[in-house]
């Protein structure tokens, strides 16, 4: 027999999630050296030195269970945020929280929305639990959030996944646009507001989600230790929300879902708030190098707001496999419906460089 079939059609039909492709693995396949690694957002100035001393010194305890509570992140989160301990739910990665939210409020046959070209795992959650997604077409790449809402009213739809900055397109939602939509939706439908690159956001387009919670108890906002904070090997993410909507994913969380050493690292990263400087500095460098230098190579790119930028190129399956050839890895973004695409991470000025001239040297190959 098919033991495949002895999964629930639900899950036989679920495409599965596609990473960056790891250094390791280049050198492996094709047997380059002196790789740059651009395909994951992770963060190229590494972790606070703070952050990795305090999970180093955490290893002393690897034989013992994790605080399950996650009580010190939790404490240094309420400090930072004004916000009551049962407020905050941690998770193993950001990714953990998404797929609790959907876990604890979608059963089978229930509906979720989300957008076109919006990130991997809403879909990937909301399937997993043997729920119905719906993606809304996207506006110039964004979410449209007009479509969304009035797309969750009409089909009866339980929770609403949106990520601002999106990943992979880069777009960004305005603050007022984003409360405009609170307002409007009705407060039986949950909203999972997905701020991975919150981080990034330039000053003038910043705004405080935490203090909308007070009005909207149906709002959940998860935020990630694994992009500006730079810990994206350790997992640890964390939601602020309702403490009644906090209660059900505490409650199909696994009860040690966040390790001892990632625990004291996010707690270290938080204070280390000059490594976030330097990492906001260094992505908006690097932001204007690959845009300028995109440019002067014809292509077009989405205006992105993340540590991030996805640009239109043909032959895009080509280009990066002739990247990997030399020795730059982007990621590939056709299935999220952008074929023509591809996504580069924001890396350090010289990584920046050997990415541009490789792709200057490869269009040079095929003009
Ligand atoms: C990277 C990313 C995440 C989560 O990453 P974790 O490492 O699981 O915290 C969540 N949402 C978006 C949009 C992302 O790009």
């Amino acid at each position: 027999m098919n033991y495949s079939e002895l999964a629930p059609s639900y899950i036989r039909a679920i495409a599965p999630y596609q990473p960056g492709k790891p250094i390791s693995e280049l050198e492996r396949e094709l047997g380059v050296t002196d790789i740059v690694k651009l395909a994951s957002n992770e963060n190229p100035l590494g972790a606070s030195p703070k952050a990795v001393a305090a999970a180093r010194a955490a290893l002393e305890e690897i034989s013992l269970y994790p605080d399950g509570n996650g009580y010190a992140v939790k404490a240094a989160l309420v400090a930072r945020y004004g916000v009551t301990l049962d407020q905050l739910v941690l998770g193993n990665g950001s990714n953990d929280l998404l797929e609790l939210a959907a876990c604890a409020f979608l059963a089978v046959g229930d509906k979720a929305v989300y957008s076109d070209h919006a990130f991997a795992v809403y879909p990937l959650a909301t399937q997993a639990v043997g729920a119905t997604g719906i993606s809304v077409a996207a506006k110039a790449y964004g979410h449209d959030l007009d479509a969304m809402r009035r797309a969750a009213v009409a089909q009866g739809a339980k929770l609403i996944f949106i990520a601002n900055p999106n990943n992979p397109t880069g777009t960004f939602l305005a603050g007022d646009e984003l409360l405009t939509f609170m307002r409007a939706l009705p407060a039986t439908i949950l909203v999972v507001l997905d701020e991975a690159y919150n981080e990034y956001l330039p000053e003038n387009c910043r705004y405080d989600s935490v203090s909308w919670l007070a009005e909207f108890p149906n709002l959940l906002i998860s935020r990630t230790f694994s992009k500006a904070y730079g810990l994206a090997s350790l997992r640890v993410g964390y939601a602020l929300g309702n403490p009644q909507v906090i209660d059900m994913l505490n409650r199909v969380r696994q009860p040690f879902n966040v390790s001892s050493m990632a625990q004291a690292a996010a707690v270290a990263a938080l204070e280390d708030a000059e490594f976030v400087r330097r990492t906001f500095d260094l992505n908006l460098r690097g932001m204007a190098q690959l845009s300028e230098g995109l440019s002067k190579l014809g292509l077009d790119y989405i205006p992105s707001f993340g540590n991030f930028i996805s640009f239109h190129i043909v032959n895009a399956a080509w280009i990066y496999r002739r990247l990997l050839e030399l020795g730059v890895i982007v990621r590939p973004i056709g299935n999220y419906g952008m074929k023509d695409y591809l996504r580069v991470s924001i890396g350090l000025e010289s990584q920046n460089c050997k990415f541009l001239s490789a792709l200057k040297q490869i269009l040079g190959e095929t003009a």
